[in-house]
């Protein structure tokens, strides 16, 4: 990844946000911020737990949801039953292959997607378009 993080520099962010920098929320926040694959809990529990063992997926499931409620990351919810999180909370749409299941970032602008709208008296705070197909990669590799 060839985007600079700094671990001072989130750690502030989170102190900002009024949560304390603990070395595994630093991980964690790091993790979704240098990996753009949108990930589960399971996927960032796994991939972490091999650098930082001592990680329990309570610890994961808690961050997030911390995260979460402090704006600091957005949910995704293409699939009812899979979660996953992404660090960049502009409002941006998703594109899912139902080939390798990569959730890609999409550059286009869903159309009501000016967070704190109002819409016909309805104050909109969310917005989520997600797009389903073959991606590029699937496309140039069909499976056999
Ligand atoms: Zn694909
Ligand atoms: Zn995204």
């Amino acid at each position: 990844m060839s985007e600079e993080l700094s671990i001072d520099g989130l750690s502030e962010d989170l102190k900002k946000k009024g949560i304390h920098p603990s070395y595994h929320r630093l991980k964690i926040l790091e993790y979704l911020m240098q990996n753009k694959t949108h990930p589960t809990a399971d996927m960032i529990y796994k991939e972490l737990s091999k650098e930082i063992p001592p990680l329990s997926k309570t610890t994961v499931y808690n961050s997030l949801k911390l995260f979460l409620k402090r704006g600091i990351i957005q949910e995704l919810t293409i699939e009812e039953k899979e979660v996953r999180y992404d660090a960049d909370t502009r409002p941006h749409a998703h594109f899912k292959c139902t080939e390798c299941g990569n959730v890609i970032d999409m550059a286009i602008e869903p159309p009501t997607l000016n967070p704190e709208r109002v819409v016909e008296g309805h104050k909109v705070t969310e917005c989520h378009l997600y797009l389903k197909g073959v991606c590029k990669n699937c496309l140039k590799n069909p499976k056999k």
